[in-house]
Parts: C-alpha cells; sequence; structure tokens
C-alpha cells in the first residue's frame, strides 16, 4: 500500500481529506471518512476516503470489477494517508 506523508506545502493537514484535496486539486470529489484513500485516476481523480483497509479493499474490488465511471482504465489506487 502507498503512503502519502507530506506533499510540498506548509499548511497543516488535519485530516486527510483536505490534505488530499491540496495534494490532488483536480480531483472531481472526495467522499467518506477516514484516513485510507481508494483513489480512482481514471479521467478526473475521484477519492472515497474509508477508515479501515479491509472497506477500502472492498471498495477497490468493486470498481475493479465494474469499472469507477465513463472512462475507467483501471487505475485504482489504495493510499493510506498518514499526517503528523
Ligand atoms: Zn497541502
Ligand atoms: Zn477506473
Amino acid at each position: 500500500m502507498k503512503i502519502y506523508r507530506k506533499h510540498y506545502c506548509l499548511k497543516q493537514h488535519k485530516t486527510a481529506r483536505t490534505f488530499l484535496k491540496c495534494a490532488i486539486p483536480r480531483n472531481a470529489w472526495i467522499s467518506g471518512t477516514g484516513n485510507i484513500a481508494v483513489i480512482a485516476w481514471c479521467r478526473v481523480p475521484t477519492i472515497t476516503l474509508w477508515g479501515n483497509e479491509v472497506d477500502a479493499y472492498r471498495a477497490k474490488k468493486m470498481i475493479d470489477d465494474s469499472a469507477c465511471g465513463g472512462n475507467c482504465n483501471r487505475r485504482h489506487d489504495i493510499v493510506k494517508v498518514e499526517i503528523s
């Protein structure tokens, strides 16, 4: 699993959501809560957040199996956001 810890900005992000909003500014939407993100990079990035790995893997498998949207090319990632 990839881990996102830091990126080049001076803000102190308190939640995975604000971190990802800033780190991936062209994302279409972020939904859910938690610090494990399923990111679909297809066309415009879309992100769902999950509180645990089991749910995140289940969500990824679902979009792997059924496609995430109109222009899916199977670029789906699970990323853990660690904010200190
Ligand atoms: Zn930032
Ligand atoms: Zn996709």
